[in-house]
């Protein structure tokens, strides 16, 4: 009796660890490589999720209103900090990436997404960030952001921070940029819904609640009826925006980003369960938008696969299959990602 006492507590020994070694594979649409003071002097907190969103009285500056609750946790009983500096901020994130299993469609600065990459060459697939600014800024003009794209090195176009310069997707002078990434079949990822709470009080004075409407990205995606483009955020919180958009546009994809894990958690899910319970499933993308908070990876996942009213095979649509097919990754490639 013993003896089969111990067979029993070996075999369920080894399927745990099995269990655990063997992770599902999980792509991350939406991670940042940023610098440690991206986000503000660090270490910087943010909710995880956020409670409220607190009030503000225009007798002081708002920078002075948002850092107060911030530093003092006023908003949410779930801060998370950020590391002291960039090689902290890597190291922690890719060790997030490592324990979770995931593949990060990671974006910033070249140079920045380089270092990460050579950091973690299986986990990273390199994304530009871009705002139209840095046409002047940094010269990611059309011709040099070609180059990136063409040479292989780059996969994703995004994320397009344009909502925070005032500028649609549709814009004319977005044009020659979408031009070149239809001809070049590159997927597009642009902002669409929540910036930083007040964040045209903060520097980004174009910002505008309008462009939380996915309805902007319309005549841009008519325009390049080839063009994978996802929606950041998925356009929070305009959510019957968001639902006409997809229905109307069968080749857009949206991306949770920050709402998985920084909204009040009751509107996160009921966010999502309306763009699942409408029918839009398979066009959900998990998307962490990690700037400077490595755990927060960890909490946005938790919360796909805690979330009361998806199937298991909705959540894999969401973590992993649905970005897989937007991204048209191979048989094998998907193979690998299973190793
Ligand atoms: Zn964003």
């Amino acid at each position: 009796m013993r003896f089969v006492f111990l067979f029993i507590s070996i075999v369920f020994v080894i399927f745990v660890h099995a269990q655990q070694a063997k992770k599902l594979p999980i792509i991350d649409m939406h991670l940042h490589a940023l610098h440690a003071e991206d986000q503000g002097p660090a270490p910087m907190s943010i909710g995880a999720p956020f409670a409220h969103w607190g009030c503000h009285d225009p007798k002081q500056p708002y920078m002075q209103t948002v850092m107060q609750a911030l530093k003092k946790n006023e908003w949410t009983s779930h801060p998370l900090t950020s590391p002291l500096t960039d090689s902290a901020l890597m190291v922690q994130t890719i060790a997030v990436l490592n324990q979770y299993n995931v593949y990060g469609v990671t974006s910033g600065e070249p140079h920045l997404v380089r270092r990460w990459k050579a950091a973690a060459p299986k986990r990273i697939i390199n994304a530009v960030s871009w705002y139209y600014y840095d046409v002047q800024r940094v010269g990611l003009t059309v011709d040099s952001l070609q180059q990136l794209f063409q040479s292989g090195e780059f996969k994703v176009f995004g994320e397009l921070g344009l909502q925070y310069e005032g500028i649609s997707l549709s814009d004319s002078i977005v044009e020659p940029f979408l031009a070149m990434a239809e001809k070049l079949d590159i997927p597009v990822g642009v902002h669409v819904g929540p910036g930083p709470l007040g964040v045209i009080y903060m520097g980004a004075n174009n910002y505008r609640a309008r462009l939380h409407s996915a309805t902007q990205l319309e005549e841009a995606l008519v325009r390049h009826p080839k063009l994978r483009v996802y929606a950041m955020h998925a356009g929070w919180p305009m959510l019957d925006d968001m639902l006409a958009t997809l229905y109307a546009h069968p080749q857009l994809y949206v991306d949770l980003g920050i709402i998985a894990y920084a909204v009040p958690k009751k509107e996160f899910y009921h966010y999502l369960e309306r763009m699942v319970n409408a029918g839009f499933e398979k066009r959900i993308l998990f998307g962490s938008d990690n700037m400077v908070w490595p755990e927060s990876i960890g909490v946005a996942i938790d919360n796909i696969n805690n979330a009361p009213f998806l199937s298991p095979s909705q959540k894999r649509d969401i973590l992993f299959n649905n970005a897989a097919r937007f991204l048209r990754l191979s048989k094998e490639q998907i193979q690998q990602m299973h190793e």
